[in-house]
């Protein structure tokens, strides 16, 4: 068996080579990181419920006619994924205001908005992933006009996609975080979502009483955020005990 190399190491999770050139092994790590790494702890068994939420809603979504780099789940922590050229841009898609759009321009925490309203960070931690528009993406090059309308078009899919899931389950999806990357073909190159999508990286509220089933839990110190994350996965119907 060849030996896995490691590719990178973020925050919550690690990219390894894989025998199949044009695939990796993402590995789900335990630790907890917020405010770019300023807060940071390790909560126990948090990459095995990630990897396991992950899968599902990954699944669900290819399902639903969105393709992405997700082949399949190889253990408790690590999965299959398609090898892609990652765009260094984080695209957030909120449907109420929270988080750092309530605190930039002082949106009442709640607020639902008119319609989905997606962002774009540069993926930098030396530089706190800063805010960025379209123009910046363009000018500087992190991707074609054509490749943005593709990740705006795509975004949308997934929010409506995911929107449906979770309220299916009681829980309202409040905002997220997605990324996507490059396929390289003969036939040109296409644009896939990639990454991870998990409490982690979404807002999770529970719909009659608002609770917070996501990583605000260890943000902003509330406690319990393996019950919650474990409590997303029940309600999605995933198996927990046996996996
Ligand atoms: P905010 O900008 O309000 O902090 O985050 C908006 C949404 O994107 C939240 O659901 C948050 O979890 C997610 N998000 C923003 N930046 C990151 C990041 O660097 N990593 C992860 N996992 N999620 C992020």
């Amino acid at each position: 068996m060849t030996k896995k190399e490691l590719l990178y190491e973020g925050k919550a999770k690690k990219l390894f080579s894989h025998k199949e050139k044009d695939k990796l092994i993402q590995y789900f790590k335990d630790d907890a990181t917020a405010f770019n790494k300023k807060k940071h702890d390790v909560m126990e068994n948090k990459g095995i419920l990630n990897n396991l939420i992950s899968e599902h809603i990954f699944t669900h979504l290819r399902n639903n006619g969105i393709e992405n780099h997700f082949i399949k789940r190889i253990n408790e922590r690590e999965q299959l994924v398609r090898k892609l050229e990652i765009i260094p841009i984080e695209v957030i898609i909120r449907n109420i205001a929270a988080g750092t759009l309530s605190k930039r321009l002082g949106i009442e925490e709640g607020k639902e908005l008119p319609g989905p309203l997606i962002e774009f960070t540069l993926k930098n931690d030396n530089l706190d992933d800063p805010i960025i528009s379209e123009e910046h993406i363009r000018v500087f090059e992190w991707a074609s006009v054509n490749e943005i309308k593709e990740i705006k078009n795509q975004s949308i899919k997934v929010n409506k996609a995911l929107i449906g899931l979770f309220i299916n389950v009681g829980i309202i999806l409040v905002d997220f975080k997605i990324e996507f990357g490059r396929l390289i073909t003969e036939n040109g190159n296409k644009i896939i979502l990639a990454d991870e999508i998990s409490p982690d990286s979404c807002r999770l509220w529970d719909k009659k009483s608002l609770k917070k089933l996501d990583k605000d839990r260890f943000r902003r110190n509330l406690g319990g955020l393996i019950d919650a994350y474990k409590e997303v996965a029940t309600r999605l119907g995933i198996d927990i005990k046996n996996n």
